[in-house]
């Protein structure tokens, strides 16, 4: 069994002194020892950037940061703790390294805003290691809308009205190229125009089932029933607000503690060290408080989505730090308490191995071997 979490974030600065993958700290959910020591083989680290100013200049600086990223993944990868992991490029790679006793590392991108309005960046991405894209965060962008339009700039429900032009036209590239096209974030017709359009299976990197808890970021059985069909996984995310309600003081708790930091939303990078601190100390007081959602609330998301689609089509991913985790998998040292849940509730070693990375490594193989047969304009 190879187990596969499809999304674990970076910050800016990853990599030694202030994220090294072998010193555990606080505050940073997944290190190569926590790795080893809950049984977690592959995390997917994310480039990521929020939604900024769609103008040249905005354009500009997500594709900066995207490289940023990519820089520090690569490092970490490839220059710093060769001995412990390596990157993957295709899902051969994941089985290889995984066998040679070394944990594997894949890319992932989140928001498309990284591409701006050039869709040539799409080929730099996956030659840098992307393997999966996904097109939105929160807010509308040039190539989609979102699930969460964006509050501070009033955005309507609805800009595009699922994909744009340019976004229809991504779809194609990532087929050719063999990058997942990912649908987390994304409004539910943007999701449907992806699982239209796409020639290769899709993912859904972190995302959970509306029919369990009514979220905007989690999917419809529309949706679900539409992957089905196309082959592709949802990667069920434990992250607690998409898992149940989350009570209001403590919604309004967070909410006034992330204000006086001057933070937008969880987006702890722009804190100096101190503030980081404190707002740690004042979350965990706040987390004490009001506990996180279970493992079993996990679970039963996967349940009702492997009831839904099949036992092929699911998958698992946390958002560690990313504002992901939850009571009893709130880090990679933890991973293992997933696994008992899932045996509990009565599924067979074959199910569990297909739901914690074999589902995702067959998307990944069908994505590859649609790339190579793809047609092309260019
Ligand atoms: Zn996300």
């Amino acid at each position: 069994m190879i187990a596969i979490d499809t999304h674990v974030d970076i910050p800016f600065d990853f990599g030694p002194p202030a994220y090294d993958m072998m010193l555990p700290a606080p505050g940073q959910q997944v290190h190569i020892p926590t790795m080893i020591e809950g049984g977690l083989d592959v995390p997917f680290l994310i480039v990521y950037m929020g939604q900024g100013e769609r103008t040249v200049a905005g354009r500009a600086k997500a594709t900066a940061e995207a490289f940023t990223k990519f820089a520090a993944i690569r490092k970490v990868t490839d220059e710093l703790n060769t001995d412990k992991i390596e990157l993957a490029l295709t899902a051969a790679d994941v089985r290889r390294i995984i066998g040679s006793g070394k944990k594997a590392v894949v890319i992932g991108m989140e928001n498309g805003f990284s591409m701006g309005t050039d869709i040539r960046l799409l080929d730099i991405f996956h030659a840098n290691g992307a393997r999966y894209f996904g097109f939105v965060h929160n807010g509308h962008n040039d190539l989609a809308d979102s699930a969460q339009p964006s509050q501070p700039r009033k955005e309507p429900a609805a800009e595009h009205n699922g994909l744009s032009p340019l976004g229809k036209q991504v779809v194609e590239r990532l087929n050719q190229l063999g990058l997942m096209a990912d649908i987390s974030h994304a409004s539910m017709k943007t999701a449907l125009d992806v699982l239209a359009l796409s020639k290769a299976p899709i993912i859904a990197s972190h995302s959970s089932v509306k029919s369990v808890y009514d979220h905007a970021r989690n999917l419809s059985d529309e949706v679900l029933d539409a992957l089905k069909r196309n082959g592709g996984v949802v990667q069920i995310v434990a992250f607690d607000p998409y898992l149940r309600a989350v009570p209001r003081e403590k919604t309004e708790a967070t909410a006034a503690l992330r204000k006086t930091l001057g933070m937008q939303g969880g987006d702890t990078s722009k804190l100096s060290p101190g503030q980081l601190q404190a707002y740690q100390t004042e979350m965990a007081n706040i987390e004490s408080r009001w506990p996180k959602a279970g493992v079993s609330h996990l679970a039963d998301h996967i349940d009702y989505a492997v009831k839904r689609i099949g036992v092929d089509h699911v998958g698992i991913s946390s958002d560690f730090n990313g504002g992901g985790g939850i009571t009893g998998w709130n880090n990679a040292a933890e991973t293992i308490n997933v696994t008992l849940e899932l045996v509990r509730r009565g599924y067979t070693e074959e199910q569990i191995a297909k739901i914690w990375g074999g589902n995702l490594l067959r998307v990944m193989e069908q994505v590859e071997a649609y790339a190579k047969r793809a047609p092309r304009r260019r």
